[in-house]
């Protein structure tokens, strides 16, 4: 191998394999040295033209070469655009999964609907804890969204801090303050 590109420092990369400019198909990696965490993994309802299509779920070729370097899955949310191909992708890969109690009581209804629970590590994390993940360190934080139990993630990286907000809804009137 080239001895110039083993000794390049890492670089944080942000890679989003959907969710951008389409609605639908939530999901991202960061990636830095050996370590990736993933941040959601939705799935997106077919468009008109999509004949015969039942869902589309985002391409994880990517990921599928990388697997050894997955330290977690962090869901932000329960909305199916957001957790809905885990199902699909669990099958090929089975890394921790982090979220809140609601969110992950999503996901436990999906896995047994496909036979996998059992399978999979479910970590129930509260709004401001931490997560150590690799060389990250990810912090749930508390968002208002149309479904309970949502949050923003901060992403601690060796390059600096990085916020994923999720969805999120500015809420003039919170019921709950
Ligand atoms: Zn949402």
């Amino acid at each position: 191998m080239d001895q110039d590109i083993v000794s390049t420092p890492a670089g944080l990369r942000i890679i989003p394999l959907g969710g951008l400019g389409e609605i639908g198909l939530n999901m991202a990696l960061f990636e830095y040295g050996d370590d990736i965490i993933v941040v959601d993994f939705g799935l997106m309802f077919p468009e008109p033209h999509m004949l015969g299509i039942d869902l589309v779920i985002p391409d994880i070729a990517y990921l599928r070469e990388r697997a050894e370097k997955v330290r977690g899955i962090f869901l932000t949310h329960g909305h199916e655009d957001h957790i809905g191909a885990l199902p699909f992708v669990l099958q090929e890969l089975s890394p921790p999964l982090y979220g809140t109690a609601l969110t992950l009581g999503f996901v436990r209804e999906k896995l047994k609907e496909f036979d996998l629970d059992g399978l999979v590590d479910l970590e129930v994390v509260k709004p401001r804890e931490k997560v150590a993940a690799g060389c990250f360190e990810v912090e749930f934080i508390r968002v208002s969204h149309s479904i309970v139990d949502g949050c923003a993630l901060a992403i601690r990286t060796p390059e600096g801090v990085v916020i994923h907000t999720g969805d999120f809804k500015i809420d003039h009137t919170p019921v709950d303050g």
